[in-house]
């Protein structure tokens, strides 16, 4: 069967390193099975993203020598002018009494939490779940805008991952109730990616591990909507030298301040030597890694940058 990845930044900043090296890896993935692979820009969030930055992270992947088969700024593909497909699923999510509407404000939610899980989430402890019809309509009446949850049962989920090896959450316990629409009417990332993935005809999820604990929930989701779940592989984080994630407000690891210190084949020599491609890092074309790509040589845990 042919191979169908896809890569999906969100443009809310310059790309740095960590993004770039996942953005390879999903390339080689491809790449190396000779599939194709689908560009989509994650900007739910108008707030926080933009057409400029979007522009220039296909810039900054096509310097990298980077390509891609389908999507980059066509509406079809950025997630902004995707909602009716949103929408669509949402509806039936409603009609199946599968979401329910949470009206606690930022401060309840964390109040009516868990305690906080490895990666920072929170689990909410479904209290909206059981409001009465009456209750919902004074909260109405007093103006609040509900979140939508989807209502996780209790059951495991393990995910396969194709390079981190298996993982598993209990929904109820480890994830808990999530939001899949925003109360100010976004939808949420986790139904967005899943209705994404599915209808583009995605098979493989190449990212960054932080999302791992994500796949259990999407695998599940993609599942009850009748879809079929993608094989999840997780890439190693880049880590600053202080063990930090690198993040889009690294200045001197985003793609402005790279472009300017390295040429492309250099800095695709670094990032092929963090994913465990080569030994050490030398000048190479993301082409020339394509014979040289397997899952078995990417590292599982993160791994640190140092300056570059
Ligand atoms: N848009 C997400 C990000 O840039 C990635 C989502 C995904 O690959 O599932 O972090």
């Amino acid at each position: 069967m042919e191979v169908k990845g896809r890569f999906a930044p969100t443009p809310s900043g310059r790309m740095h390193l960590g993004n770039m090296l996942a953005a390879l890896l999903a390339w080689l993935d491809v790449r190396s099975a000779g599939g194709e692979l689908v560009l989509r820009i994650e900007d739910l969030d108008t707030q926080r993203t933009s057409r400029e930055f979007a522009a220039q992270l296909l810039d900054d992947l096509r310097w990298l020598g980077l390509d891609w088969d389908e999507g980059g700024l066509e509406a079809g593909y950025m997630q902004s002018c995707r909602t009716k497909y949103y929408e669509e699923v949402f509806r039936t999510l409603k009609e199946r009494g599968a979401v329910y509407p949470c009206y606690c404000t930022r401060s309840e939610r964390l109040a009516a939490s868990a305690p906080h899980r490895d990666d920072g989430a929170v689990v909410y402890d479904g209290r909206c779940y059981h409001l009465t019809a009456a209750e919902r309509e004074a909260l109405e009446l007093q103006g609040r805008r509900p979140a939508w949850r989807v209502r996780c049962p209790d059951l495991k989920v393990t995910v396969e991952d194709g390079n981190c090896g298996r993982y598993t959450e209990d929904l109820a316990r480890d994830c808990g109730d999530f939001i899949v629409r925003r109360s100010d009417g976004v939808f949420a990332y986790q139904l967005a990616v899943v209705v994404d993935d599915a209808l583009m005809g995605i098979d493989h999820v190449v990212r960054g591990r932080d999302l791992l604990c994500s796949a259990p929930r999407q695998a599940w989701l993609h599942q009850m909507l009748g879809y079929v779940p993608p094989a999840f592989f997780h890439v190693p984080l880049l880590l600053a030298p202080d063990g930090r994630r690198l993040a889009k407000r690294d200045r001197d690891m985003d793609m402005g301040s790279l472009r300017e210190r390295y040429g492309p084949e250099e800095l695709t020599g670094l990032l092929a030597f963090y994913a465990g491609l080569l030994d050490r890092p030398e000048k190479v074309t993301a082409k020339e890694l394509v014979s040289l790509f397997s899952w078995a040589k990417v590292p599982k845990n993160d791994v640190v940058a140092g300056t570059p």
